[in-house]
């Protein structure tokens, strides 16, 4: 069997995790693929789909995953009503597909977090759409807090209008108030290098049962350590981040995975991250 070539691409790209994480799926999978990492800057997108179209497979992120969809043939449901793609399968047709939100259910049932009752999503951008519409699709009863209410209350908007019986309501972060079944970060507030900021207060936090935050560097966010403090079942993004990849793998190749070694490579990637930084 000859290697095939995938990718990912993004702008600025430097310590993607990705190429560690894909080499091990295939591995795993005991399948030949060669995983790249390409920065395409967002004007020369265009030019570069004559590259991305010979590869067999590539990833998204920032900021390509809205811009990429006119290149593609055909959109899958989830991506579609998202309007966001990380993965795209190239064969007879350029297909594209949204992982995020296997990953994030994925990562939120590894941490033994039920995706139930009162969830608040701090943040409005591309990340949080994805823990939005998984929520609506929940049935959760969701508030959407950011620090400008416009985006909040747009983002809300779009989702009832996609997603009629959904429960949702928009505040500013600073207005947080409740008791909270889940929060799920949604910003870079905590990442590194500024890994001693917190997106929420004290207070908001110690009515929060469970969180889970998308950051995955630092493994553990000071969120995670006093949400873990405070008695709370706490999760960081490393998991979420491995297994929308898993999700890719399935796409391309059907590859079927045990939980035993998937959750290795969590292990493995977090000690990965630690040596990179
Ligand atoms: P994004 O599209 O840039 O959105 C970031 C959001 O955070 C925006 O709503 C922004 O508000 C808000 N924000 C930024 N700084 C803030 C601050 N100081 N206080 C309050 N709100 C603030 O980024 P993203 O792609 O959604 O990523 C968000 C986080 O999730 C990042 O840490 C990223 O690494 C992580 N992530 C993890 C995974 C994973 O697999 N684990 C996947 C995707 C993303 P404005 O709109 O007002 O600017």
């Amino acid at each position: 069997m000859s290697t095939r070539k995938f990718a990912v691409i993004g702008h600025p790209i430097g310590h993607t995790m990705s190429p560690f994480i894909h080499q091990r799926l295939f591995e795993l999978a005991d399948e030949k693929g060669n995983y790249t990492v390409l920065d395409i800057a967002p004007q020369e997108l265009s030019e570069k789909m004559n590259v991305l179209n010979e590869l067999s497979g590539y990833n998204i992120t920032i900021p390509h995953k809205q811009t990429i969809i006119p290149f593609l043939d055909r959109l899958d449901k989830k991506a579609a009503l998202y309007g966001s793609v990380n993965t795209v399968r190239n064969g007879t047709v350029r297909e594209g597909f949204t992982t995020d939100p296997d990953g994030f259910l994925k990562a939120l049932a590894y941490g033994g977090i039920p995706f139930r009752g009162n969830v608040v999503i701090v943040g409005c951008g591309g990340a949080a759409r994805t823990f939005v519409y998984e929520a609506a699709l929940a049935g959760c009863c969701i508030t959407l807090a950011a620090r400008s209410p416009g985006k909040a209350a747009s983002l809300a908007k779009e989702v009832t209008q996609k997603i009629p019986q959904t429960t949702i309501q928009s505040c500013l972060i600073d207005d947080l108030q409740g008791e909270f079944d889940l929060l799920v970060n949604a910003t870079p507030v905590g990442m590194y290098p500024k890994t001693d900021t917190v997106p929420v207060s004290d207070r908001v936090l110690s009515h929060c049962r469970n969180v889970f935050d998308a950051i995955y560097n630092p493994l553990e966010t000071v969120l995670i350590q006093k949400a873990q403090a405070n008695g709370s079942a706490a999760v960081g993004g490393m998991s979420m981040l491995v297994w929308q990849a898993v999700a890719a793998h399935e796409i391309w190749d059907s590859s079927v995975y045990s939980a035993d070694d998937i959750n290795q490579l969590i292990e493995d990637s977090a000690k990965e991250l630690k040596k990179k930084f």
